[in-house]
């Protein structure tokens, strides 16, 4: 129980016990300063979890007594954001940031406010939510008292998101504190209030005014939660995710024809996100989980006698993948393509296990994957969901043994990161031909002898199949 005097006290005097604190008092003193430690710090603090980030709030400016603490402190990297009135720095394995306490009042077209110097009293109403408001005393006379004006002990104790003030108004004056609400019930496993749910169903249309890469920010943190399922159907609750990722909405529902239905694919999709969560912190193997059936509303089609099918949504869903990374302003280098490599060959592993397995198959798949194996084999594994308990078990057993067989042809053959025992240079040489398509044409040749398993992935049979193939193909050797 937070709210018990006692742990309160205890944890604020573990708040005192840190020098920095100390440190940043005597500063503010001699400065003849007010400051205050506010919001994440403060809130992780009650919920036994300190951060290394500390945001200070002073009545003046932020700006001036961040270069009196770096001037104090000899501390490094002082950025100094004058448009925005913030200051930041970097002290032992701290990172500090200073803000001038702010009256904040909004127009109805821009989530920027107008702004003005205040107090601390104004500057808590203007936080996002109570547990975000919590103020704690950095001044000589109340040192370490806790300012908690809207109950946010309380609502840490009862799990809940609550804003300060009106909910439709706060979310309206500042959508973007939509997404944030969503984003801590995700990561604290808090219950956002119902009148705030309400408002931000209300307010959803306002996310438009957010910029994209806040919103990006925002929605990468749900994802990384560790039950990133309950965000996405809070986002899908309020009407924020038809409009920040329609393509997501699109999966909802299953359609019934002659009594068959086929799986919601946006429940399917979260439950592999789940799953995947379980298994991973890498932000870009969670994406290909979200992303790994989008094709597939795209490719549904009911086929006589056989029921739902969605071929090729596998291809079609990667092909999805750079204009959904575009518009949410997501990199475009290699995460990107990692991401369409393994929904693109999400399917691949799971034939392997309906299929008997030949070394063949086994060897274009390590091919192809290259170092994605083991995050392909993740993602499969995460895929496979059914209602049939014993269903899953018999794929968790064939899944096994297709591992195994990766395993063994991986040492025989060394395919992952396979580069050709004959390069293109070798070829032009032998045969003292330029850059032309037979050096392309042996190349496959060789490579697609080696995957069939015709010949080992070896120097000298590679070079004795080049003289073949060149000599097919009416080359002449000049030299060996
Ligand atoms: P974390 O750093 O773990 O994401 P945090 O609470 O520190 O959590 P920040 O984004 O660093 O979140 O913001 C610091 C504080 O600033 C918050 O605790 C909150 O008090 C306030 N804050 C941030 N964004 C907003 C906003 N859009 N509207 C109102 N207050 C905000
Ligand atoms: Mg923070």
């Amino acid at each position: 129980m937070f709210a018990s005097q006692f742990n309160l006290f205890n944890l604020v005097n573990s708040f005192l016990v840190d020098p920095v604190f100390r440190t940043l008092s005597d500063i503010a003193s001699n400065e003849g300063v007010r400051a205050w430690v506010i919001g994440g710090y403060v809130r992780d603090l009650f919920m036994h979890n300190p951060s290394k980030d500390i945001d200070i709030v002073v009545e003046g400016s932020g700006i001036g007594f961040a270069q009196a603490v770096a001037r104090y402190t000899n501390a490094c990297n002082l950025q100094v954001f004058k448009n925005f009135g913030t200051a930041m720095l970097s002290y032992k394995d701290w990172k500090i940031e200073f803000v001038g306490a702010r009256k904040e009042s909004y127009r109805l077209s821009s989530r920027k406010p107008i702004v003005e110097n205040g107090t601390i009293e104004d500057d808590q109403k203007r936080r996002d939510f109570t547990i975000n408001a919590m103020s704690l005393s950095l001044n000589k006379a109340d040192f370490g008292q806790l300012i908690d004006p809207f109950g946010g002990i309380r609502d840490l104790d009862l799990k809940i998101i609550r804003t300060p003030l009106d909910p439709d108004i706060t979310y309206s004056d500042d959508p973007l504190r939509m997404m944030r609400a969503i984003r801590f019930a995700s990561q604290l496993n808090f219950k956002i209030e119902e009148k705030s749910l309400k408002a931000i169903t209300i307010n959803s249309e306002r996310i438009k005014i957010v910029s994209q890469e806040r919103i990006t920010d925002e929605l990468n943190k749900i994802i990384m939660a560790a039950k990133p399922s309950v965000g996405f159907k809070l986002l899908n609750e309020t009407g924020l995710l038809k409009i920040i990722f329609p393509e997501m909405v699109e999966l909802q529902g299953a359609e019934y024809k002659e009594g068959r239905g086929h799986k919601d694919n946006f429940l399917h999709t979260l439950i592999v996100l789940d799953n995947i969560a379980l298994k991973t912190e890498n932000l870009w193997l969670r994406w290909a989980a979200i992303l790994h059936d989008i094709g597939k509303p795209a490719t549904k089609k009911w086929v006589d006698g056989i029921g739902w099918t969605f071929h090729g949504h596998d291809f079609v869903g990667s092909k999805m993948i750079p204009s959904i990374f575009r518009r949410m302003k997501l990199p475009k280098g290699d995460h990107l393509k990692y991401v369409q490599k393994l929904v693109a060959l999400h399917l691949r592993p799971i034939a392997l296990v309906e299929d008997v397995v030949s070394d063949s198959a086994v060897r274009r798949l390590l091919f192809e994957a290259g170092n994605d194996i083991d995050d392909l084999m993740t993602l499969c594994s995460a895929d496979m969901s059914s209602k049939i308990p014993e269903k899953i078990q018999r794929y968790r057993e064939n899944f096994d043994l297709v591992r195994t067989k990766l395993i063994e042809i991986e040492e025989k053959d060394r395919l992952r990161n396979w580069q050709p025992p004959i390069t293109g240079d070798i070829i032009m040489t032998t045969f003292n031909i330029p850059p032309c398509k037979e050096v392309g044409i042996i190349k496959t040749a060789i490579r697609e002898a080696i995957l069939e398993g015709n010949i080992p992935n070896e120097f000298e049979p590679a070079y004795q199949l080049m003289l073949q193939t060149g000599k097919e193909l009416g080359l002449k050797q000049v030299s060996n």
